[in-house]
């Protein structure tokens, strides 16, 4: 008998019940995993911990991956029309929106989001992405290519088989949502794994994914530990392409693991240290609210956080005033507190990491210009912090943060900000402030980073490519590109009259 988590909400933002089935979803089916253990699903806000799920075990990621090879070569893949799969992602989409309110308080009781954010960004983000790749389920097409006369040849863009996708816990159903919706649009069967700190909403989810009638296999989730379950799929022989968002460490063993394995396809997005840049013609105010919300958004916990700001030196002073006052008007509070502004981080283990990096900061002499502490003396709050005069080389630079930690510095001139923006191991996105046309366009041509924001912080739309240079990663999620990181590309050769 698969456990269940049965809460019942009653708070200013919201009032109703969730119910979420906490085993492993494997055929449309719930089951517990074969192992004794199971892993505390923790309220952020509290440290409290709210229920448990199943920590799978490799034979449990076996038993999901034949059910999906199973679907993919009988009910699903090319075995079902191409429409049908659209027409099942659109009424997925409905039954999300339908539920949004339960998933967005899922959401903001597991990973501390705002119930507005989760509700109206998370959710909704979700709603659009399941849209637009039903929308692209039907339009796959392959080119005729001219050679000669007595040969037709074409190309078929193919599903891959069985997909593995491995999501991080910042945006769990947000991300999970960016490989769900190419993956099953091109008729893969798919398993995700969530990240074992925030799981619930996922399971939430996939009941909606039985409830629109998607086919046994075509969908599963296993929940547990990434070093057995997320190890398992990467290195199981039958999965074929492994889309992963994580940190770069994990990243990295995943592809190792690949390769040693049966080289399934890879696409890694990875870790981010993002360039703000603000230039002297930039309209301030929008640059410091926009810098501000870049960087302290879901307390800076976002793979493109502006982590870095580089203000030019005529400005600088007004600056960081404005963004001080922006991180000090921020209230730490739960995700159903109507007056919060800033949910704690998602773990302890993330609190203390993130309190970590400060106090390298501050043992490596850089100035604290506003927070660096915690918030209360319950739940993971941390003070939006904004350090200035550090040294380029130190940690708090260098490193991926995933908190609500800025450093700031000045620049003089647009080359130095160039070399400033791009001096760095990540290349995920760049944000630019300036209203000179000219100057946003080549600066935005020369930013080493998948992605370039003019004018507004790095916040990823679902019809357009995302993904990084560098050592954030390669291949694409959203927009048109990551239909290809989910079909495999056949050339057909027929000899129409060739005499051997
Ligand atoms: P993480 O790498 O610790 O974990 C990510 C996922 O990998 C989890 O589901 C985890 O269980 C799993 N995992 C862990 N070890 C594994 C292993 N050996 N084999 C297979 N899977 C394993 O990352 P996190 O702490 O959950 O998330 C934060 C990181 O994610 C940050 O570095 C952030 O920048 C990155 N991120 C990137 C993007 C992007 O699109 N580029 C988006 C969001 C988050």
């Amino acid at each position: 008998m698969v456990q269940t988590w049965d809460q019942e909400f009653d708070t200013p933002l919201y009032k109703g019940k969730v119910s979420v089935k906490t085993g492993l979803f494997i055929n449309n089916e719930w089951v517990e995993s074969s192992g004794n253990t199971r892993i505390d699903a923790i309220d952020p806000s509290t440290g409290e911990v709210i229920t448990t799920i199943a920590d799978a075990t490799a034979s449990d990621v076996d038993t999901a991956v034949q059910a999906a090879k199973k679907a993919f070569y009988t009910t699903w893949g090319t075995k079902i029309a191409a429409s049908e799969r659209g027409r099942l992602l659109n009424k997925l989409a409905d039954l999300v929106e339908r539920d949004a309110d339960q998933l967005a308080a899922i959401e903001s009781r597991d990973a501390g989001k705002f119930f507005p954010h989760a509700r109206h960004m998370d959710v909704v983000n979700v709603v659009t992405t399941m849209r637009y790749y039903a929308g692209w389920a039907d339009k796959g097409t392959g080119e005729t290519i001219e050679t000669n006369e007595t040969k037709f040849a074409y190309t078929r863009h193919e599903p891959i088989g069985v997909v593995a996708a491995i999501v991080p816990w910042n945006f769990p159903l947000m991300i999970a949502g960016w490989k769900i919706g190419p993956a099953l649009a091109t008729g893969n069967s798919l398993i995700i794994k969530p990240s074992e700190v925030t799981s619930l909403s996922m399971l939430y989810f996939a009941d909606l994914v039985k409830e629109a009638g998607f086919p046994p296999g075509a969908f599963n989730v296993i929940t547990g530990n990434g070093r057995t379950a997320g190890q398992a799929l990467s290195e199981h022989e039958d999965i074929r392409k492994l889309s992963f968002t994580g940190s770069t460490p994990t990243g990295r063993r995943v592809l190792e693991t690949s390769a040693k394995t049966n080289l399934k396809r890879v696409t890694l997005e990875l870790g981010g240290k993002t360039a703000t840049v603000v230039f002297d013609d930039a309209d301030l105010e929008q640059a410091v609210k926009w810098s501000a919300l870049g960087i302290f958004f879901h307390s800076g916990q976002m793979c493109t956080a502006g982590s870095r700001i580089f203000v030019h030196s005529k400005i600088y002073d007004e600056f960081v005033k404005g963004l001080t006052a922006a991180a000090q008007a921020a209230k730490g509070g739960n995700g159903f507190d109507p007056s919060c502004t800033s949910g704690p981080v998602v773990s302890e283990a993330q609190f203390e990491r993130v309190l970590g990096y400060i106090n390298a900061g501050k043992a490596a002499g850089a100035t604290v210009v506003t927070g660096g502490e915690r918030i209360g003396d319950k739940g993971y709050y941390i003070q939006p912090t904004i350090f200035a005069n550090a040294n380029p080389d130190s940690k708090i630079v260098r490193e991926e943060i995933f908190g609500p930690v800025a450093v700031i510095a000045k620049f003089e001139t647009d080359e130095e900000a160039l070399q400033l923006a791009n001096d760095t191991t990540f290349g995920l996105s760049t944000n630019v402030f300036t209203t000179n046309l000219n100057r946003a366009i080549n600066f935005a041509n020369k930013a080493e980073s998948g992605s370039v924001y003019v004018n507004v912080a790095s916040f990823p739309d679902v019809q357009h490519t995302f993904g990084g240079f560098k050592q954030s990663g390669f291949g694409k999620d959203l927009g048109k590109d990551a239909l290809e990181a989910y079909t495999q590309v056949k050339a057909v050769h027929i000899n129409i009259g060739a005499k051997a």
